[in-house]
């Protein structure tokens, strides 16, 4: 199937399998994969790393002055896309509960969000995209030609991040990991910049009960109608 160079924006909640589900969009029809929550939890992991979050607080105005010399790029290869700060690849180090703990109270914070949206245009400027994220359809690409606003069971995103932590060999538990979700869905969604929303125009996927290869014939069947696509 020939899919147009358009920009597919996809949103949702927290494990909700966006990333999985944008991955394999990208490897079937020749997209550039962008992961907006990682360039989120690079900047938290620095602002870790710099000591400006310290006694439960994040140091704003310090962050705000250092944030200029963070330097983040994707890496994309053949074994997926991959962060790197510098010359440091922080994929692994991005992924940890302690980043997920801060990300969401970094990530409602209107200058960090000014930085990351700026850096996402640029990575995007060859177009044929697809990012992931909680506001790439409402505020980063509010004409993307293909919108979809993913959702599932939240005792279902609870098991798939448990699992998909353990299968890393990051140490967590279960209801920790629920406690994390809900705390990040609460905060996304009632933020005062960009918060969590499902984009009006945007074809909304329950992925609880369904496989991949549903949600990829799901997807299919969506551009084939929208693009009048034949095969
Ligand atoms: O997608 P992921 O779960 O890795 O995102 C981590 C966090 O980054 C989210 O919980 C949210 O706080 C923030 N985020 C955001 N806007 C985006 C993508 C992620 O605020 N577009």
């Amino acid at each position: 199937m020939k899919v147009p160079d358009i920009i597919i924006a996809v949103d949702g909640y927290s494990s909700t399998g966006k990333s999985t589900f944008a991955k394999l969009v990208a490897k079937e029809f020749a997209f550039l994969y962008l992961d907006s929550g990682a360039m989120y939890r690079g900047v938290t992991l620095f602002a870790m790393e710099k000591g400006f979050i310290a006694d439960g607080k994040i140091d704003e105005p310090a962050l705000k002055a250092a944030l200029p010399e963070l330097e983040l790029h994707f890496q994309h290869g053949e074994a997926g896309t991959f962060l790197w700060w510098a010359d440091r690849c922080i994929e692994k180090k991005i992924r940890t509960m302690e980043v997920s703990g801060w990300v969401s109270p970094i990530s409602a914070i209107g200058f960090v969000r000014s930085w990351v949206d700026e850096r996402l245009h640029a990575f995007s400027e060859g177009g044929r995209v697809i990012m992931d994220g909680r506001d790439i359809g409402t505020t980063v690409f509010p004409n993307a030609e293909l919108k979809i606003f993913v959702t599932a069971d939240p005792k279902v995103r609870a098991q798939r991040r448990y699992d998909e932590l353990v299968a890393k060999g990051t140490p967590s538990t279960l209801e920790e990991v629920a406690k994390n979700l809900s705390e990040r869905d609460y905060i996304d969604s009632h933020r005062e910049v960009s918060p969590l929303r499902q984009p009006a125009d945007a074809y909304v996927l329950d992925n609880s009960d369904m496989t991949l290869h549903e949600e990829t014939v799901w997807l299919r069947g969506l551009i084939q109608g929208k693009f009048g696509i034949l095969e």
